[in-house]
């Protein structure tokens, strides 16, 4: 006799789930888009936890505990339709003015979905008035796919003159750049559109921090201490610092940046747990700079696909740093993020342009204060604060004795 698996809702209906002896009842539960935590499950009147391994020829009875119209959402997520070979199926779920939910589905081509992120990326900039004619722009382009596809991006825009304004790429000379082909790549990507490209010499990042040896030495080892957990935020606040100061030496204070919806929903629900108050979003004021985010609307899939589309080849990624994977816990909101996207096809809308982050003087209201070695600004996020103090980057750097005089 066949395993048997009838899920029942509130209302008494019930329906046979696909089900095979050996499985566990969270994974029958999970296919069916059923969260194991609604349900209870028994067989033979006995409770069973979502770890049981079904058996061969047992019937199990799960009961829907929860209130909510569990079947027309769970029809939301079966119902995809069969797109054949198209490339990208672009998804959003609308809440409709009358309190009821659909999910909007466009299946896209290759082309077709390169020419949604553009458009997407030429709307925020727009909407969000994050480039006035006549600016100048400092983009940070590490040779990833992620700022190289903004670069190639804002390059095509400027190309049509659907934006106007002076770009100039600044490449940091880090701990990757003597192992990878991070130069060239950024080169080849910025002569294509004839921009500007600058390399920001570890030298500068020394200076401004005041190390006593290269931050290419500096990073390694840190790994080899008890803070090996804060070796990726080091390396990623020297560069934002170093690109501030490269920026201002230019006499430019804007900074584009190419954070996509993944990365920004990760630090927001980092932001959330730890009681961290973030800036606005695509734009930040962070003390006289003005960071931007034009891919804020876009998924790292979508701008996975338009690198492919724009370059014809499947991108290169580095070969990861020791510190990468590191901490873990910032790898589990970036896994959460994909599946809040998955689940709730563009969530990014509510959550990136949500009161709370848009209020015109949100970054007014944040009491900015500089950093004692490195002069960056920052939210000292309620702590008391004397002039002088160190920020926590420094801090580290200053603790391990970096940094020159201390
Ligand atoms: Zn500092």
């Amino acid at each position: 006799m066949a395993t048997q698996f009838e899920f029942t809702d509130r209302v008494g209906n019930s329906v046979n789930l696909p089900a095979q002896a050996g499985e566990s009842i969270a994974q029958v539960l999970m296919r069916a888009f059923i969260p194991p935590l609604s349900v209870t499950v028994s067989s033979n009147g006995m409770q069973l936890a979502d770890s049981h391994r079904l058996e061969e020829g047992r019937s199990y009875q799960a009961r829907l505990i929860e209130g909510y119209d569990l079947g027309t959402i769970q029809r939301l997520y079966a119902d995809y339709p069969d797109t054949g070979e198209v490339a990208y199926l672009k998804r959003r779920l609308v809440f409709t003015d009358d309190g009821h939910l659909t999910i909007e589905q466009q299946p896209l081509t290759l082309p077709e979905t390169a020419q949604w992120v553009e458009d997407v990326i030429r709307q925020t900039i727009r909407r969000y008035a994050l480039i006035k004619p006549d600016d100048t722009v400092v983009l940070g382009l590490s040779g990833g796919v992620d700022s190289g596809s903004l670069m190639l991006a804002l390059g095509a825009l400027l190309e049509r003159g659907d934006v106007n304004f002076r770009l100039i790429a600044a490449t940091f000379q880090d701990y990757d750049s003597r192992y990878t082909d991070t130069w060239d790549r950024s080169h080849a990507l910025t002569t294509r559109f004839g921009a500007r490209h600058e390399l920001v010499g570890e030298e500068l990042a020394q200076e401004v921090f005041h190390l006593n040896r290269p931050l290419r030495q500096v990073l390694p080892a840190l790994m080899e201490t008890e803070d090996a957990h804060q070796t990726m935020y080091v390396d990623h606040h020297t560069t934002r610092r170093t690109l501030e100061v490269f920026a201002a030496n230019e006499g430019c204070h804007k900074i584009a940046l190419g954070l996509h919806t993944t990365d920004l929903l990760a630090g927001l629900v980092n932001a959330q747990t730890a009681g961290y108050q973030l800036g606005g979003l695509p734009l930040r004021q962070v003390g006289d700079f003005d960071y931007i985010f034009p891919l804020t609307f876009v998924p790292k899939k979508e701008l996975e696909l338009y690198h492919l589309h724009s370059t014809g080849q499947k991108p290169k990624h580095s070969p990861p740093n020791p510190w990468e994977f590191n901490p873990l816990d910032r790898n589990f909101y970036y896994y959460f993020a994909d599946f809040m996207q998955s689940f709730w096809p563009g969530v990014e809308f509510w959550m990136f342009t949500s009161p709370a982050l848009q209020s015109p003087d949100a970054s007014a209201k944040i009491a900015f204060v500089a950093c004692g070695n490195c002069g960056g600004s920052l939210n000292p996020q309620g702590r008391e604060w004397n002039a002088g103090d160190f920020c926590d980057v420094c801090s580290i750097l200053a603790r391990y004795g970096y940094v020159k005089g201390v």
